[in-house]
């Protein structure tokens, strides 16, 4: 027999938590599903050297509990991934979130009874619960790539994956190693993983830019400030298109003077971290804006790097900055200065596999100890399309999205009533402060279930029209930026043969939350709230 619950939310990370607290703060009955034996989600997998956040700690940080703003100390300005790891296990003992929630529980498939509007969600172990609604809060970066070269299973050394890393951790002093990525994870194991071993080979296939984090720690002094104004800071945020709090100039680069611009852009380089694109309100808009700040960065990278084939090579060229997700990095590129630190460009000289005892280029053979693959994720949709998730008529999600997402606000779609997503794509998602949306999406969507469960509304179903006018309309924001210039996990390119759609909504989570307000107060327009009597006919 299903365990019967008003609302199962599929995923115990940030959102996921959010989504259990403002719930059952509201009274209903929740069940969280967790494939793991922890809460944190991506912070839980993704353990590699050197992972931490590349938004601030005071914004990557819940808003919901006051109490919990002035009581959590964060000791550096980018927290590291145990770091946040502690904060979330806190808030989930803090909060007595864990009584709510199924550890070690995969999620297999999900499908809607239209007779009696529910959904039977069930588990690989063969539980299974049914609920009124149900969320889907599993992360947009949550699905690794399983990327594999031949011969890895003759390779005699170890082999591992930036987003499943050991929990224990791996001991790289004295050994030779091989980084297979550059982009955000690459990035930030490189310098850590350089310190300890031997040797180092880091196999890029495109040069990224990236902007140097200014990491420090948290003084006592900035601790208090920020405590004593986080209603502002939030504030700010939340009302900045980026969620980041960034107020950017508003005039064009192409417009202010080069020495000022110099300035402008110096400042931000020491400072800003992410904030750097948005010095200027139209760095990621505008081709001549973007090409200023581009040019700027590869300057930049030119000081840092000794060796003028490395340098050359580690040089990003042919695509707009921040086109494919910049990193904030912690001194990536001066470790190629170092004696113990190589580059491989795996743009001209592939990898075709690997050896027993390393890997092989179309140029040279390599040994290694360790291989390390950071070469990212499936994103937006990995996850979300891996249980099988039936709506109405049979139709599964992945039929559904067969040439890519469409949603109604990127929260739900139609022929799947009461089935909702959190920062999936058609929301602003990873183009914003992520945690910032989820908890927006949160109260919104707890708003609506109150209501549903005040008026006795059985269904709420996106409609077909609301959704294509959506997808239409992210499209058009999409086109304003410089965003589609470039292949990126943005638009389905990390992946070959998925739909090539611009995944998130550009217009900055500001003006996604008048959007969703709106809705709001327009009774939810774009949807259909259904109540029992209606429901037999509708669909
Ligand atoms: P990613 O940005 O997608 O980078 C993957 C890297 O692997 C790219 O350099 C890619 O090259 C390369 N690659 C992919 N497939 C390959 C293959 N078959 N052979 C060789 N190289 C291959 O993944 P990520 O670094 O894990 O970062 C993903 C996202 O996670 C970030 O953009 C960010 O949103 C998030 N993240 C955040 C943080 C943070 O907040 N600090 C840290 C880590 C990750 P191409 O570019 O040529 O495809």
């Amino acid at each position: 027999m299903p365990q019967t619950v008003d609302i199962v939310i599929i995923g115990a990370g940030f959102a996921g938590l959010r989504a259990l607290y403002s719930f059952r703060e509201q009274g209903f009955s929740v069940a969280v599903l967790e494939r793991d034996d922890e809460v944190g989600g991506v912070w839980n997998f993704n353990r590699y050297p050197g992972a931490r956040c590349d938004v601030e700690s005071f914004d990557y940080s819940y808003r919901f509990s006051s109490e919990l703003e002035q009581e959590w100390r964060w000791s550096e300005r980018y927290a590291t991934q145990p770091e946040i790891l502690e904060y979330i296990r806190h808030v989930a003992d803090r909060f007595d979130l864990r009584r709510n929630i199924e550890f070690n529980t995969t999620v297999t498939g999900a499908s809607y009874d239209e007779a009696n509007a529910r959904w039977t969600v069930s588990a690989e172990d063969g539980r299974s619960w049914s609920a009124q609604f149900v969320v889907l809060a599993m992360g947009q970066l949550s699905t690794p790539k399983n990327t594999t070269y031949p011969g890895q299973e003759d390779f005699r050394g170890q082999i591992y994956y930036s987003a499943r890393f050991p929990r224990e951790g791996v001991d790289f002093e004295g050994k030779r190693v091989a980084i297979i990525g550059t982009g955000s994870s690459g990035v930030q194991m490189t310098p850590v993983v350089a310190a300890k071993a031997r040797q180092l080979t880091v196999f890029q296939r495109t040069a990224n830019y990236s902007i140097p984090a200014a990491n420090a720690p948290v003084s006592d002094e900035e601790d208090a400030y920020v405590k004593a104004h986080y209603a502002e800071r939030r504030d700010q945020a939340r009302n900045s298109p980026s969620g980041l709090g960034f107020k950017p100039d508003p005039r064009s680069a192409t417009e202010v003077p080069e020495e000022e611009r110099e300035v402008a852009f110096e400042k931000a380089w020491n400072r800003l971290g992410f904030g750097f694109a948005l010095v200027f309100k139209d760095i990621l808009l505008n081709e001549a804006s973007n090409a200023i700040a581009s040019d700027f960065i590869r300057r930049k990278i030119a000081e840092q790097v000794d060796d003028p084939w490395t340098r050359d090579k580690l040089t990003p060229r042919g695509f707009p900055f921040g086109t494919r997700r910049p990193s904030v990095d912690g001194g990536y590129f001066r470790t190629f200065n170092r004696d113990n630190v190589r580059l491989v460009d795996i743009s001209e000289t592939p990898i075709e596999g690997f050896t027993p005892t390393g890997l092989k280029t179309s140029a040279e053979e390599c040994e290694f100890d360790i291989v390390i693959y950071a070469t990212g994720f499936d994103a937006f949709t990995g996850s979300l399309l891996k249980p099988e998730i039936t709506g109405r008529a049979g139709q599964t999600l992945k039929q559904k999205w067969a040439d890519g997402p469409i949603s109604q606000l990127g929260l739900a779609t139609a022929g799947f009533p009461n089935l909702f997503i959190i920062v999936g794509p058609g929301s602003p998602s990873l183009l914003a402060n992520v945690l910032l949306s989820s908890e927006d999406q949160v109260d919104w969507l707890t708003d609506l279930f109150v209501k549903a469960r005040d008026e006795g509304i059985s269904e709420v179903e996106a409609t077909a029209e609301a959704e294509r006018a959506w997808g239409e309309y992210v499209n058009e924001r999409a086109k304003e930026t410089l965003y589609m210039q470039t292949p990126s996990f943005y638009n389905g390119a990390e992946i070959p043969g998925k739909p090539r759609v611009f995944m998130p909504y550009s217009g900055g989570v500001r003006h996604y939350r008048l959007l969703m307000e709106r809705c709001a107060g327009e009774g939810y327009s774009g949807f259909e709230l259904r109540k029992e009597r209606q429901k037999a006919s509708a669909g």
